[in-house]
């Protein structure tokens, strides 16, 4: 009889605990499950849908680099995350960018129609047309003798800013870039290089446009060239928002990009790894954590990683020292999706990250595979996103992405529906990237994915390698680690 007296009052001491457990603030411990289970397909179009009328709203009718709709994107983040000030902090870092304001290209004596391209030094500047071989990577390609000349360019393969250095050290004193894709060549930016960016006047033309003149000098036409340009100095945003609970020594680090390119809203390429942040983020509010978590919304991406690579570079040692994995989100979206994992063993590309971006890939795989009862590809871990600067520090990565202007194999046909031998995302950089084009089947499937591993290194690092093994392990003893960490992910589940 006491007995039960007793449990009896263990049973109330439950209940009154229970009762205390679903007060408004408490905050029990995040869990992938938890987390997971709190993102909704309509809180994603709704914020999708916000960030496509930023864009149609304004006068450029997109969110790239110095707009309204990219100004007001950052706004919307940033005041929608401090409305959690005891559990957020909340800053933003001024990156010094620079847009291409106007381009007045006269070519044969006719005024054409030329794009002005970013990080292009204002100025006015004549001279003969000179044709630059192949896609003016290599100094080979450049032409001899043709100092005081305006050299046209193909855009394409190399870093845009080494192939006008290289004009330049060839004795160019402007340069005109004709795209390597259909269409013109608007919104365009030089990427900078280590070297510097000390370019001559650059203008951008039409792939089309650009052959035509190829023709007329290859037939030993002289085309006379006189070009004048501006561009503007600007101060762009990366915004950055860390829990202020958790171990701030070990930070689990959350990213996308915030900016889109010039010629769409851009609500795939990046409102959908924008906004799946936004929501996580928000979500997260209701639990507690045992590492911290900072989100990240890079600026200044489609010009060349410029936000991501400007935070690098100025985060101290010890800084870098406590991100102890940095995942990526990029287009999680497209209409004819396949469920990528960055290849971060190397096991498909042979190119790896840091010890720590294996673990991550087999944590994603492990979602896809075990949680979602999913199919899923790897792609190449070449560092094309927001991730690529951190590989060069040193700091693990990862991340999953939808893919973008890649075309669906028969093999991804098989594996995921939609349409072989078309594009993952037809609307990729184009206008037609908004949110009546974005596939919510796929998005939530992402979006849940990224809820997984933040919940998961929210609680705790243990699957990662020890801090500081900064020796690049072997192929094979990554494998190893990756194969013993998804025993121990079965036990998870
Ligand atoms: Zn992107």
């Amino acid at each position: 009889m006491w007995k039960s007296i007793l449990n009896l009052a263990a049973v109330a001491a439950t209940i009154d605990a229970a009762a205390v457990d679903i007060r408004d603030d408490y905050k029990g411990l995040v869990s992938s499950e938890l987390l997971r289970n709190s993102i909704k397909t309509e809180a994603l179009k709704e914020k999708a849908l916000k960030l496509e009328r930023f864009a149609y709203d304004s006068p450029t009718k997109n969110r790239v680099i110095g707009s309204e709709g990219h100004a007001a994107t950052v706004k919307y983040i940033t005041d929608t995350l401090k409305q959690f000030p005891d559990y957020y902090n909340v800053t933003t870092q001024e990156v010094p960018l620079n847009v291409g304001e106007s381009a007045n290209v006269t070519i044969l004596g006719e005024a054409t129609d030329a794009y002005a391209v970013g990080f292009a030094p204002s100025g006015s500047v004549s001279g003969n047309l000179a044709v630059v071989s192949n896609l003016g990577c290599e100094e080979s390609d450049f032409p001899k003798n043709a100092t005081g000349s305006i050299f046209l360019i193909s855009r394409g393969t190399c870093v845009s800013g080494e192939k006008v250095l290289l004009a330049k050290k060839a004795g160019a004193k402007g340069v005109l870039i004709y795209n390597n894709i259909d269409g013109n060549l608007e919104g365009y930016s030089l990427q900078r290089v280590p070297e510097g960016d000390d370019y001559v006047p650059t203008a951008g033309i039409s792939q089309g446009y650009g052959k035509g003149l190829i023709a007329v000098v290859n037939g030993g036409i002289p085309v006379p060239v006189v070009m004048s340009t501006t561009s503007r100095d600007i101060i762009s945003l990366n915004v950055n928002v860390q829990t202020i609970d958790g171990d701030q020594e070990n930070v689990i680090h959350v990213s996308g990009h915030s900016d889109s390119v010039t010629q769409g809203p851009g609500i795939n390429d990046n409102g959908s790894g924008s906004v799946s942040l936004l929501e996580i983020a928000i979500q997260l509010t209701k639990f507690k954590v045992k590492n911290a978590v900072r989100f990240s919304w890079w600026t200044g991406e489609e010009i060349g990683l410029m936000g991501a690579e400007y935070y690098v570079k100025h985060l101290s040692a010890a800084e870098k020292n406590k991100i102890r994995l940095l995942l990526d989100f990029d287009m999680m979206a497209s209409p004819n999706y396949a469920f990528q994992i960055y290849d971060g063993d190397g096991s498909a590309y042979n190119l790896t990250g840091p010890p720590g971006s294996a673990e991550a890939e087999a944590e994603f795989s492990h979602f896809f595979k075990n949680i979602a009862k999913q199919n899923h590809t790897e792609i190449e871990f070449d560092g094309r996103s927001d991730y690529g600067p951190f590989l060069e520090a040193g700091i693990a990565a990862g991340g999953i992405a939808c893919g973008a202007e890649g075309i669906k194999t028969q093999e991804e046909f098989e594996m995921f529906g939609g349409a072989a031998g078309l594009a993952y995302d037809v609307n990729y950089h184009e206008d037609g990237d908004n949110a009546n084009n974005l596939n919510y089947d796929a998005w939530i499937v992402m979006a849940q994915a990224i809820a997984h591993s933040t919940a998961t290194y929210a609680l705790s690092f243990d699957s990662l390698p020890p801090k500081n093994a900064t020796a690049i392990r072997k192929r094979g003893e990554a494998q190893m680690f990756k194969y013993k960490q998804s025993a121990s992910y079965l036990k998870m589940i």
